[in-house]
Protein backbone atom coordinates (compact mmCIF):
# COMPACT_ATOMS: atom_id res chain seq x y z
CA UNK A 1 0.00 0.00 0.00
CA UNK A 2 1.44 3.35 -0.93
CA UNK A 3 1.99 5.86 1.93
CA UNK A 4 -0.42 9.09 1.31
CA UNK A 5 0.77 12.20 1.99
CA UNK A 6 -0.46 13.59 5.22
CA UNK A 7 -1.43 16.68 3.34
CA UNK A 8 -3.06 16.68 -0.11
CA UNK A 9 -1.43 19.92 -1.62
CA UNK A 10 -1.45 21.37 -4.81
CA UNK A 11 0.20 20.53 -7.93
CA UNK A 12 1.31 23.55 -9.67
CA UNK A 13 4.47 23.99 -12.13
CA UNK A 14 5.77 20.41 -11.71
CA UNK A 15 6.13 20.42 -8.22
CA UNK A 16 3.54 20.36 -5.15
CA UNK A 17 2.40 23.47 -3.28
CA UNK A 18 1.28 23.95 -0.02
CA UNK A 19 1.23 27.65 1.32
CA UNK A 20 1.49 28.61 4.73
CA UNK A 21 -1.96 29.18 6.85
CA UNK A 22 -4.45 28.35 4.04
CA UNK A 23 -7.47 26.91 4.95
CA UNK A 24 -7.79 23.04 5.02
CA UNK A 25 -10.28 20.50 6.21
CA UNK A 26 -9.91 16.56 6.87
CA UNK A 27 -10.10 13.99 4.50
CA UNK A 28 -11.75 10.45 6.04
CA UNK A 29 -11.38 6.90 5.71
CA UNK A 30 -14.72 6.03 4.98
CA UNK A 31 -13.89 2.30 6.91
CA UNK A 32 -12.82 3.52 9.78
CA UNK A 33 -13.89 6.57 10.17
CA UNK A 34 -10.73 8.44 10.93
CA UNK A 35 -9.39 11.77 10.10
CA UNK A 36 -6.73 10.41 8.15
CA UNK A 37 -5.08 13.33 6.67
CA UNK A 38 -6.43 17.24 5.61
CA UNK A 39 -6.52 18.44 2.20
CA UNK A 40 -5.38 22.32 1.58
CA UNK A 41 -8.55 24.79 0.27
CA UNK A 42 -7.18 26.96 -2.30
CA UNK A 43 -7.69 30.68 -2.26
CA UNK A 44 -8.25 32.84 -5.00
CA UNK A 45 -4.99 33.71 -5.24
CA UNK A 46 -3.71 30.22 -5.49
CA UNK A 47 -5.95 29.82 -8.22
CA UNK A 48 -4.74 32.49 -10.16
CA UNK A 49 -1.24 31.15 -9.21
CA UNK A 50 -2.25 27.54 -10.99
CA UNK A 51 -3.63 30.06 -14.00
CA UNK A 52 -0.76 31.67 -14.48
CA UNK A 53 1.21 28.71 -14.56
CA UNK A 54 -1.24 26.97 -17.41
CA UNK A 55 -1.03 30.03 -19.63
CA UNK A 56 3.02 30.79 -19.52
CA UNK A 57 3.00 26.63 -20.58
CA UNK A 58 0.60 26.97 -23.19
CA UNK A 59 2.20 28.43 -26.15
CA UNK A 60 4.85 26.12 -26.65
CA UNK A 61 2.65 22.83 -25.73
CA UNK A 62 0.10 23.90 -28.01
CA UNK A 63 2.64 24.14 -31.01
CA UNK A 64 4.35 21.01 -29.99
CA UNK A 65 3.50 18.60 -33.08
CA UNK A 66 0.55 16.15 -32.10
CA UNK A 67 2.39 13.69 -32.16
CA UNK A 68 5.24 14.30 -29.59
CA UNK A 69 1.93 14.90 -27.62
CA UNK A 70 0.79 11.40 -28.06
CA UNK A 71 4.20 10.12 -27.15
CA UNK A 72 4.19 11.87 -23.68
CA UNK A 73 0.58 10.37 -23.32
CA UNK A 74 1.70 6.83 -24.24
CA UNK A 75 4.23 7.41 -21.38
CA UNK A 76 1.98 8.22 -19.00
CA UNK A 77 -0.52 5.37 -19.97
CA UNK A 78 2.74 2.64 -19.34
CA UNK A 79 3.17 4.26 -15.73
CA UNK A 80 -0.70 4.15 -14.89
CA UNK A 81 -0.58 0.62 -16.08
CA UNK A 82 2.56 -0.30 -14.22
CA UNK A 83 0.89 1.46 -10.87
CA UNK A 84 -2.75 0.92 -11.56
CA UNK A 85 -3.55 -0.76 -8.13
CA UNK A 86 -1.35 1.35 -5.98
CA UNK A 87 -3.49 4.14 -7.33
CA UNK A 88 -6.42 1.53 -6.30
CA UNK A 89 -6.14 1.39 -2.92
CA UNK A 90 -5.70 5.27 -2.46
CA UNK A 91 -8.90 5.86 -4.52
CA UNK A 92 -10.41 2.78 -1.68
CA UNK A 93 -8.89 4.61 1.29
CA UNK A 94 -10.28 8.12 0.59
CA UNK A 95 -13.31 6.88 -1.07
CA UNK A 96 -14.31 3.69 0.39
CA UNK A 97 -15.32 1.55 -2.63
CA UNK A 98 -13.88 -1.92 -2.80
CA UNK A 99 -10.37 -2.93 -4.10
CA UNK A 100 -11.97 -4.40 -7.30
CA UNK A 101 -14.27 -1.64 -8.11
CA UNK A 102 -11.72 0.89 -7.52
CA UNK A 103 -8.92 -1.28 -10.08
CA UNK A 104 -12.37 -1.22 -12.62
CA UNK A 105 -12.50 2.46 -12.09
CA UNK A 106 -8.75 3.39 -13.14
CA UNK A 107 -8.94 0.71 -15.64
CA UNK A 108 -11.63 2.85 -17.25
CA UNK A 109 -9.87 5.94 -17.19
CA UNK A 110 -7.08 4.10 -18.83
CA UNK A 111 -9.00 3.52 -21.85
CA UNK A 112 -9.10 7.27 -21.96
CA UNK A 113 -5.81 7.90 -22.15
CA UNK A 114 -5.37 5.40 -25.11
CA UNK A 115 -8.06 7.35 -27.16
CA UNK A 116 -6.24 10.29 -26.52
CA UNK A 117 -2.65 8.43 -27.31
CA UNK A 118 -4.44 8.52 -31.25
CA UNK A 119 -4.16 12.52 -30.98
CA UNK A 120 -2.64 13.22 -34.56
CA UNK A 121 -5.75 10.97 -35.96
CA UNK A 122 -8.61 12.24 -34.08
CA UNK A 123 -6.88 16.22 -34.69
CA UNK A 124 -6.77 15.61 -38.70
CA UNK A 125 -8.60 17.99 -40.58
CA UNK A 126 -10.69 18.16 -43.78
CA UNK A 127 -9.53 19.31 -47.24
CA UNK A 128 -10.77 20.60 -50.36
CA UNK A 129 -9.14 20.80 -53.44
CA UNK A 130 -9.91 23.35 -55.70
CA UNK A 131 -13.39 24.76 -54.37
CA UNK A 132 -12.87 27.24 -56.83
CA UNK A 133 -10.57 27.48 -59.78
CA UNK A 134 -7.01 27.70 -57.81
CA UNK A 135 -8.46 28.26 -54.29
CA UNK A 136 -7.96 25.25 -51.80
CA UNK A 137 -10.27 25.39 -47.93
CA UNK A 138 -9.43 23.32 -45.19
CA UNK A 139 -10.02 23.01 -41.93
CA UNK A 140 -8.04 22.58 -38.64
CA UNK A 141 -8.86 22.16 -35.23
CA UNK A 142 -6.67 24.13 -32.81
CA UNK A 143 -6.50 24.27 -28.46
CA UNK A 144 -8.74 26.69 -26.50
CA UNK A 145 -5.86 27.17 -24.06
CA UNK A 146 -5.91 26.76 -20.30
CA UNK A 147 -9.22 24.48 -19.14
CA UNK A 148 -10.44 23.49 -16.12
CA UNK A 149 -12.02 20.17 -15.03
CA UNK A 150 -14.14 19.87 -11.66
CA UNK A 151 -14.89 16.99 -10.33
CA UNK A 152 -17.17 14.73 -7.86
CA UNK A 153 -15.88 12.14 -5.34
CA UNK A 154 -17.63 9.31 -6.13
CA UNK A 155 -14.99 8.73 -9.50
CA UNK A 156 -11.57 10.31 -8.72
CA UNK A 157 -9.67 9.06 -10.93
CA UNK A 158 -12.09 7.44 -13.62
CA UNK A 159 -13.73 10.84 -14.08
CA UNK A 160 -10.85 13.43 -14.16
CA UNK A 161 -9.93 10.80 -16.85
CA UNK A 162 -12.85 11.92 -19.23
CA UNK A 163 -11.36 15.34 -19.37
CA UNK A 164 -7.47 15.83 -18.91
CA UNK A 165 -6.05 13.27 -21.35
CA UNK A 166 -8.12 14.53 -24.14
CA UNK A 167 -7.49 18.30 -23.41
CA UNK A 168 -3.84 18.11 -22.92
CA UNK A 169 -3.33 15.60 -25.95
CA UNK A 170 -5.09 18.22 -27.81
CA UNK A 171 -2.99 21.25 -26.87
CA UNK A 172 -4.38 22.90 -23.99
CA UNK A 173 -3.14 23.40 -20.64
CA UNK A 174 -5.84 21.85 -17.69
CA UNK A 175 -5.97 23.01 -14.08
CA UNK A 176 -8.19 20.04 -12.42
CA UNK A 177 -10.23 20.59 -9.16
CA UNK A 178 -10.86 17.39 -7.75
CA UNK A 179 -13.24 16.93 -5.34
CA UNK A 180 -11.99 17.51 -1.67
CA UNK A 181 -13.64 14.49 -0.08
CA UNK A 182 -10.58 11.99 -1.88
CA UNK A 183 -7.90 14.68 -3.06
CA UNK A 184 -5.37 12.17 -3.27
CA UNK A 185 -5.87 10.46 -6.67
CA UNK A 186 -5.33 13.63 -8.33
CA UNK A 187 -1.78 14.24 -7.13
CA UNK A 188 -0.62 11.23 -7.69
CA UNK A 189 -1.84 10.91 -11.47
CA UNK A 190 0.02 14.82 -11.81
CA UNK A 191 3.15 12.86 -10.49
CA UNK A 192 3.05 10.11 -13.23
CA UNK A 193 2.41 12.87 -15.54
CA UNK A 194 5.57 14.66 -14.45
CA UNK A 195 7.72 11.30 -15.25
CA UNK A 196 6.12 10.72 -18.26
CA UNK A 197 7.74 13.92 -19.39
CA UNK A 198 4.89 16.24 -19.46
CA UNK A 199 6.16 20.04 -19.55
CA UNK A 200 5.66 21.65 -16.25
CA UNK A 201 2.27 24.03 -16.25
CA UNK A 202 0.45 21.85 -18.70
CA UNK A 203 -1.67 19.99 -15.66
CA UNK A 204 -1.89 21.55 -12.70
CA UNK A 205 -4.13 20.40 -9.76
CA UNK A 206 -6.25 23.24 -6.83
CA UNK A 207 -7.56 21.34 -3.95
CA UNK A 208 -10.35 23.09 -2.63
CA UNK A 209 -13.99 23.64 -2.31
CA UNK A 210 -16.48 26.82 -3.60
CA UNK A 211 -13.89 29.08 -3.31
CA UNK A 212 -11.50 27.45 -6.16
CA UNK A 213 -14.35 26.24 -7.91
CA UNK A 214 -15.55 30.22 -8.85
CA UNK A 215 -11.62 31.41 -8.73
CA UNK A 216 -11.84 29.06 -11.83
CA UNK A 217 -15.09 29.68 -13.01
CA UNK A 218 -14.43 33.75 -12.62
CA UNK A 219 -10.60 33.94 -14.34
CA UNK A 220 -10.93 35.59 -17.50
CA UNK A 221 -7.90 33.25 -18.87
CA UNK A 222 -9.88 30.02 -18.30
CA UNK A 223 -11.38 28.95 -21.45
CA UNK A 224 -13.46 26.21 -21.00
CA UNK A 225 -15.11 24.34 -17.78
CA UNK A 226 -15.70 20.34 -17.99
CA UNK A 227 -17.87 20.18 -14.56
CA UNK A 228 -19.02 16.37 -13.33
CA UNK A 229 -21.48 16.86 -10.18
CA UNK A 230 -24.46 16.86 -8.87
CA UNK A 231 -27.37 18.91 -10.69
CA UNK A 232 -27.86 22.35 -8.47
CA UNK A 233 -23.89 22.86 -9.09
CA UNK A 234 -24.05 21.82 -13.02
CA UNK A 235 -26.39 24.15 -13.49
CA UNK A 236 -24.77 26.87 -11.61
CA UNK A 237 -21.36 26.46 -13.29
CA UNK A 238 -23.52 25.80 -16.56
CA UNK A 239 -25.35 29.41 -16.22
CA UNK A 240 -22.28 31.46 -14.81
CA UNK A 241 -19.61 29.83 -17.10
CA UNK A 242 -21.80 30.73 -20.15
CA UNK A 243 -22.56 34.35 -18.45
CA UNK A 244 -18.72 34.93 -18.92
CA UNK A 245 -18.76 33.39 -21.93
CA UNK A 246 -16.56 30.17 -21.43
CA UNK A 247 -17.39 26.92 -23.58
CA UNK A 248 -19.40 24.90 -20.38
CA UNK A 249 -20.20 21.08 -20.44
CA UNK A 250 -21.60 20.24 -16.87
CA UNK A 251 -22.55 16.78 -15.99
CA UNK A 252 -24.99 16.59 -13.39
CA UNK A 253 -27.48 13.77 -10.97
CA UNK A 254 -29.39 10.69 -12.15
CA UNK A 255 -32.17 8.30 -11.18
CA UNK A 256 -31.38 5.37 -13.43
CA UNK A 257 -34.30 3.03 -14.40
CA UNK A 258 -34.00 -0.79 -15.00
CA UNK A 259 -36.68 -2.03 -16.93
CA UNK A 260 -37.42 -5.46 -16.54
CA UNK A 261 -40.09 -6.92 -18.90
CA UNK A 262 -41.68 -10.75 -18.24
CA UNK A 263 -39.81 -12.32 -20.67
CA UNK A 264 -36.46 -11.21 -18.99
CA UNK A 265 -34.11 -14.11 -17.71
CA UNK A 266 -35.29 -13.32 -14.26
CA UNK A 267 -31.37 -14.74 -12.53
CA UNK A 268 -30.03 -12.23 -14.82
CA UNK A 269 -32.11 -9.59 -14.47
CA UNK A 270 -31.38 -9.84 -10.29
CA UNK A 271 -27.49 -10.16 -10.91
CA UNK A 272 -27.91 -6.99 -13.11
CA UNK A 273 -30.22 -5.04 -10.28
CA UNK A 274 -27.96 -5.88 -7.15
CA UNK A 275 -24.54 -5.28 -8.80
CA UNK A 276 -25.56 -1.65 -10.41
CA UNK A 277 -27.87 -0.58 -7.50
CA UNK A 278 -25.53 -1.93 -4.56
CA UNK A 279 -21.92 -1.88 -5.88
CA UNK A 280 -19.75 1.54 -4.95
CA UNK A 281 -22.60 1.28 -2.50
CA UNK A 282 -24.64 3.00 -4.80
CA UNK A 283 -22.61 5.95 -5.35
CA UNK A 284 -22.34 5.66 -9.09
CA UNK A 285 -24.17 8.53 -11.33
CA UNK A 286 -25.16 5.21 -13.80
CA UNK A 287 -25.73 3.10 -10.56
CA UNK A 288 -29.74 1.88 -11.15
CA UNK A 289 -31.99 3.60 -8.27
CA UNK A 290 -35.06 2.17 -9.44
CA UNK A 291 -36.41 -1.39 -10.74
CA UNK A 292 -39.34 -0.63 -13.03
CA UNK A 293 -41.12 -4.10 -12.78
CA UNK A 294 -43.28 -5.04 -16.07
CA UNK A 295 -46.91 -7.19 -15.51
CA UNK A 296 -46.26 -9.98 -12.76
CA UNK A 297 -41.97 -9.74 -12.63
CA UNK A 298 -42.54 -7.96 -9.27
CA UNK A 299 -43.95 -10.80 -7.13
CA UNK A 300 -40.96 -13.27 -8.77
CA UNK A 301 -38.16 -10.46 -8.45
CA UNK A 302 -38.85 -8.74 -5.48
CA UNK A 303 -37.98 -11.80 -3.01
CA UNK A 304 -35.34 -12.47 -4.89
CA UNK A 305 -33.23 -8.95 -4.45
CA UNK A 306 -34.10 -8.93 -0.74
CA UNK A 307 -32.35 -12.23 -0.61
CA UNK A 308 -29.35 -11.01 -2.03
CA UNK A 309 -29.23 -7.53 -0.44
CA UNK A 310 -29.52 -8.93 2.94
CA UNK A 311 -26.30 -11.33 2.45
CA UNK A 312 -24.34 -8.44 1.06
CA UNK A 313 -20.68 -9.17 2.12
CA UNK A 314 -19.83 -5.64 3.33
CA UNK A 315 -16.75 -4.59 4.45
CA UNK A 316 -13.78 -3.05 4.27
CA UNK A 317 -13.38 -2.24 0.86
CA UNK A 318 -9.75 -3.77 0.60
CA UNK A 319 -11.01 -6.95 2.30
CA UNK A 320 -10.79 -8.73 -1.04
CA UNK A 321 -13.80 -10.80 -1.50
CA UNK A 322 -15.60 -6.70 0.11
CA UNK A 323 -18.73 -6.86 -2.08
CA UNK A 324 -20.02 -3.28 -0.49
CA UNK A 325 -17.75 -0.69 1.07
CA UNK A 326 -18.73 2.10 3.28
CA UNK A 327 -20.37 5.95 2.36
CA UNK A 328 -17.76 8.42 1.77
CA UNK A 329 -18.67 10.64 4.37
CA UNK A 330 -20.55 10.61 7.86
CA UNK A 331 -22.70 13.04 6.03
CA UNK A 332 -23.60 11.36 3.30
CA UNK A 333 -24.62 8.66 5.51
CA UNK A 334 -27.03 10.14 7.48
CA UNK A 335 -28.64 11.70 4.28
CA UNK A 336 -29.07 8.10 3.08
CA UNK A 337 -30.14 6.88 6.08
CA UNK A 338 -32.74 9.99 6.15
CA UNK A 339 -33.93 9.25 2.83
CA UNK A 340 -35.19 5.34 4.20
CA UNK A 341 -37.03 7.32 6.92
CA UNK A 342 -38.66 9.56 4.05
CA UNK A 343 -39.78 6.42 2.31
CA UNK A 344 -41.53 4.75 5.14
CA UNK A 345 -42.99 7.91 6.43
CA UNK A 346 -44.40 7.93 2.54
CA UNK A 347 -45.90 4.50 2.82
CA UNK A 348 -43.33 2.60 0.28
CA UNK A 349 -42.48 -0.93 1.66
CA UNK A 350 -39.34 -1.42 3.19
CA UNK A 351 -38.99 -5.17 2.38
CA UNK A 352 -34.71 -4.76 3.28
CA UNK A 353 -33.95 -1.79 5.74
CA UNK A 354 -30.01 -1.62 5.63
CA UNK A 355 -29.70 1.19 8.42
CA UNK A 356 -27.60 1.09 11.17
CA UNK A 357 -25.83 -2.19 10.25
CA UNK A 358 -22.50 -2.71 12.01
CA UNK A 359 -18.83 -3.86 10.71
CA UNK A 360 -16.63 -5.86 13.03
CA UNK A 361 -13.73 -4.00 13.48
CA UNK A 362 -14.72 -1.01 11.95
CA UNK A 363 -17.91 0.11 14.46
CA UNK A 364 -16.42 3.99 13.64
CA UNK A 365 -17.09 3.41 9.66
CA UNK A 366 -19.02 5.45 7.63
CA UNK A 367 -21.40 1.59 6.98
CA UNK A 368 -25.05 1.20 5.42
CA UNK A 369 -26.34 -1.93 4.15
CA UNK A 370 -28.24 -2.64 1.19
CA UNK A 371 -31.69 -1.32 1.43
CA UNK A 372 -34.86 -1.95 -0.57
CA UNK A 373 -38.20 -0.66 -1.35
CA UNK A 374 -41.26 -2.37 -3.28
CA UNK A 375 -44.86 -0.14 -3.83
CA UNK A 376 -42.71 2.89 -4.51
CA UNK A 377 -44.79 5.50 -6.65
CA UNK A 378 -43.32 8.24 -8.92
CA UNK A 379 -45.02 11.14 -6.66
CA UNK A 380 -42.58 9.84 -3.65
CA UNK A 381 -39.46 11.94 -2.88
CA UNK A 382 -37.83 8.66 -2.68
CA UNK A 383 -38.34 8.39 -6.20
CA UNK A 384 -37.80 11.83 -7.78
CA UNK A 385 -34.54 12.60 -5.88
CA UNK A 386 -31.42 11.24 -6.35
CA UNK A 387 -30.35 9.60 -2.90
CA UNK A 388 -26.97 8.41 -4.21
CA UNK A 389 -26.29 5.52 -2.08
CA UNK A 390 -27.55 1.37 -2.25
CA UNK A 391 -31.02 2.17 -1.55
CA UNK A 392 -33.09 0.40 -4.70
CA UNK A 393 -37.13 0.79 -5.28
CA UNK A 394 -39.38 -1.15 -6.69
CA UNK A 395 -41.81 0.41 -9.16
CA UNK A 396 -44.87 -1.66 -10.29
CA UNK A 397 -45.73 -0.51 -13.58
CA UNK A 398 -48.95 -2.84 -15.96
CA UNK A 399 -46.89 -2.84 -19.14
CA UNK A 400 -43.95 -1.34 -21.48
CA UNK A 401 -45.66 1.36 -22.25
CA UNK A 402 -46.16 2.56 -18.79
CA UNK A 403 -42.57 1.69 -18.07
CA UNK A 404 -41.40 4.23 -20.94
CA UNK A 405 -43.62 6.84 -20.02
CA UNK A 406 -42.79 6.72 -16.64
CA UNK A 407 -39.30 7.12 -17.29
CA UNK A 408 -39.12 9.88 -19.91
CA UNK A 409 -41.31 11.95 -17.49
CA UNK A 410 -38.02 11.74 -14.98
CA UNK A 411 -36.41 14.79 -14.35
CA UNK A 412 -33.16 13.20 -15.30
CA UNK A 413 -32.27 10.99 -17.86
CA UNK A 414 -28.60 9.97 -17.19
CA UNK A 415 -28.70 6.10 -18.01
CA UNK A 416 -31.24 3.32 -18.46
CA UNK A 417 -31.53 -0.40 -18.78
CA UNK A 418 -33.76 -2.85 -20.10
CA UNK A 419 -33.98 -6.59 -19.84
CA UNK A 420 -36.00 -8.60 -22.32
CA UNK A 421 -35.48 -11.21 -24.84
CA UNK A 422 -37.66 -9.36 -27.67
CA UNK A 423 -36.34 -7.62 -29.87
CA UNK A 424 -38.53 -5.43 -30.71
CA UNK A 425 -39.70 -4.35 -27.46
CA UNK A 426 -35.60 -3.56 -27.36
CA UNK A 427 -35.41 -1.48 -30.50
CA UNK A 428 -38.37 0.39 -29.39
CA UNK A 429 -37.07 0.95 -26.02
CA UNK A 430 -33.66 2.11 -27.64
CA UNK A 431 -35.51 4.51 -29.72
CA UNK A 432 -38.55 5.97 -27.78
CA UNK A 433 -36.72 6.50 -24.37
CA UNK A 434 -35.69 10.15 -23.75
CA UNK A 435 -31.91 8.87 -21.84
CA UNK A 436 -28.79 9.71 -22.91
CA UNK A 437 -26.99 6.21 -22.75
CA UNK A 438 -29.18 2.67 -23.16
CA UNK A 439 -28.50 -0.54 -21.96
CA UNK A 440 -30.08 -3.45 -23.64
CA UNK A 441 -29.59 -6.60 -20.85
CA UNK A 442 -26.16 -4.50 -19.43
CA UNK A 443 -27.23 -2.74 -16.56
CA UNK A 444 -24.60 -0.09 -16.32
CA UNK A 445 -24.27 1.41 -19.94
CA UNK A 446 -21.14 3.52 -19.45
CA UNK A 447 -19.96 4.10 -23.51
CA UNK A 448 -16.53 3.28 -24.12
CA UNK A 449 -13.90 5.63 -24.60
CA UNK A 450 -14.19 6.37 -28.18
CA UNK A 451 -17.90 6.69 -27.59
CA UNK A 452 -18.50 9.77 -25.31
CA UNK A 453 -20.33 10.25 -22.06
CA UNK A 454 -23.42 12.35 -21.54
CA UNK A 455 -26.78 12.18 -20.22
CA UNK A 456 -29.96 14.03 -21.31
CA UNK A 457 -32.47 16.64 -19.29
CA UNK A 458 -31.03 17.31 -16.25
CA UNK A 459 -28.40 15.11 -15.81
CA UNK A 460 -25.97 17.08 -18.75
CA UNK A 461 -25.69 20.87 -19.04
CA UNK A 462 -24.18 21.80 -22.45
CA UNK A 463 -24.35 19.83 -25.84
CA UNK A 464 -21.35 18.37 -25.54
CA UNK A 465 -20.75 14.90 -24.15
CA UNK A 466 -17.29 14.03 -22.44
CA UNK A 467 -14.40 12.32 -24.15
CA UNK A 468 -15.01 10.40 -27.71
CA UNK A 469 -14.93 12.46 -30.42
CA UNK A 470 -17.01 15.04 -28.61
CA UNK A 471 -14.66 15.50 -25.81
CA UNK A 472 -12.17 16.29 -28.71
CA UNK A 473 -14.31 19.21 -30.13
CA UNK A 474 -14.80 20.81 -26.60
CA UNK A 475 -11.42 21.05 -26.53
CA UNK A 476 -10.77 22.40 -29.54
CA UNK A 477 -12.45 25.49 -31.81
CA UNK A 478 -12.23 24.39 -35.52
CA UNK A 479 -10.91 26.76 -37.91
CA UNK A 480 -10.89 27.16 -41.58
CA UNK A 481 -8.70 28.11 -43.83
CA UNK A 482 -8.84 29.35 -47.56
CA UNK A 483 -5.87 29.89 -49.86
CA UNK A 484 -5.18 31.11 -52.83
CA UNK A 485 -1.26 32.15 -54.76
CA UNK A 486 -0.92 35.11 -57.13
CA UNK A 487 -0.70 32.58 -60.12
CA UNK A 488 -4.16 32.57 -59.90
CA UNK A 489 -5.51 35.11 -58.96
CA UNK A 490 -7.40 37.75 -61.43
CA UNK A 491 -7.42 41.58 -61.47
CA UNK A 492 -9.72 43.90 -60.17
CA UNK A 493 -11.56 43.83 -57.02
CA UNK A 494 -14.87 42.04 -56.91
CA UNK A 495 -17.77 43.39 -55.46
CA UNK A 496 -20.31 40.40 -55.75
CA UNK A 497 -20.32 37.25 -53.15
CA UNK A 498 -17.69 35.01 -54.35
CA UNK A 499 -18.97 32.00 -55.87
CA UNK A 500 -17.22 29.07 -57.17
CA UNK A 501 -15.79 29.82 -60.91
P1 LIG B 1 -20.96 17.87 -5.82
O1 LIG B 1 -21.81 18.58 -6.81
O2 LIG B 1 -21.19 18.08 -4.38
O3 LIG B 1 -19.41 18.26 -6.08
C1 LIG B 1 -18.83 18.22 -7.34
C2 LIG B 1 -17.72 19.25 -7.40
O4 LIG B 1 -18.29 20.56 -7.22
C3 LIG B 1 -16.67 19.07 -6.34
O5 LIG B 1 -15.40 19.29 -6.90
C4 LIG B 1 -17.03 20.13 -5.30
O6 LIG B 1 -15.90 20.62 -4.62
C5 LIG B 1 -17.66 21.21 -6.13
N1 LIG B 1 -18.70 21.96 -5.40
C6 LIG B 1 -19.50 21.47 -4.40
N2 LIG B 1 -20.34 22.44 -3.97
C7 LIG B 1 -20.07 23.54 -4.70
C8 LIG B 1 -20.61 24.85 -4.74
N3 LIG B 1 -21.60 25.23 -3.92
N4 LIG B 1 -20.12 25.74 -5.63
C9 LIG B 1 -19.12 25.38 -6.46
N5 LIG B 1 -18.57 24.15 -6.47
C10 LIG B 1 -19.03 23.24 -5.61
O7 LIG B 1 -21.03 16.33 -6.20
P2 LIG B 1 -20.41 15.08 -5.41
O8 LIG B 1 -21.21 14.85 -4.18
O9 LIG B 1 -18.94 15.20 -5.30
O10 LIG B 1 -20.70 13.90 -6.46
C11 LIG B 1 -21.91 13.22 -6.54
C12 LIG B 1 -22.80 13.81 -7.61
O11 LIG B 1 -22.14 13.79 -8.86
C13 LIG B 1 -24.07 13.01 -7.82
O12 LIG B 1 -25.13 13.90 -8.01
C14 LIG B 1 -23.79 12.23 -9.08
O13 LIG B 1 -24.93 11.83 -9.83
C15 LIG B 1 -22.98 13.21 -9.85
N6 LIG B 1 -22.18 12.57 -10.88
C16 LIG B 1 -22.61 12.70 -12.16
C17 LIG B 1 -21.92 12.10 -13.18
C18 LIG B 1 -22.37 12.22 -14.59
O14 LIG B 1 -21.65 11.79 -15.45
N7 LIG B 1 -23.51 12.80 -14.89
C19 LIG B 1 -20.76 11.35 -12.88
C20 LIG B 1 -20.35 11.26 -11.56
C21 LIG B 1 -21.08 11.88 -10.56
Amino acid sequence: MPAIPALASHWIQGKSVAVAGARNQDVFNPATGEASRKVELASTETVAAAVASAKSAFAAWADTPPLRRSRIMNNFLALLNARKDELASIITQEHGKVFTDAQGEVMRGIDIVEFACGIPQLLKGDFTDQVSTGIDNWTLRQPLGVVAGITPFNFPCMVPCWMFPVAIAAGNCFILKPSERDPSAAIFMAQLLKEAGLPDGVFNVVQGDKVAVDGLLEHPDVKAISFVGSTPIAQYIYQRGADLGKRVQALGGAKNHMVVMPDADIEQAVDGLIGAAYGSAGERCMAISVAVLVGDVADKIVPLLAERAKTLKIKNGLELDAEMGPIVTRQALERIEGYIDIGVKEGAKLVVDGRGIKVPGHEQGFFTGGSLFDHVTPEMRIYKEEIFGPVLSCVRVKDFAQAVELINAHEFGNGVSCYTRDGNVAREFGRRIQVGMVGINVPIPVPMAWHGFGGWKKSLFGDMHAYGEEGVRFYTKQKSIMQRWPETIGKGAEFVMPTSK
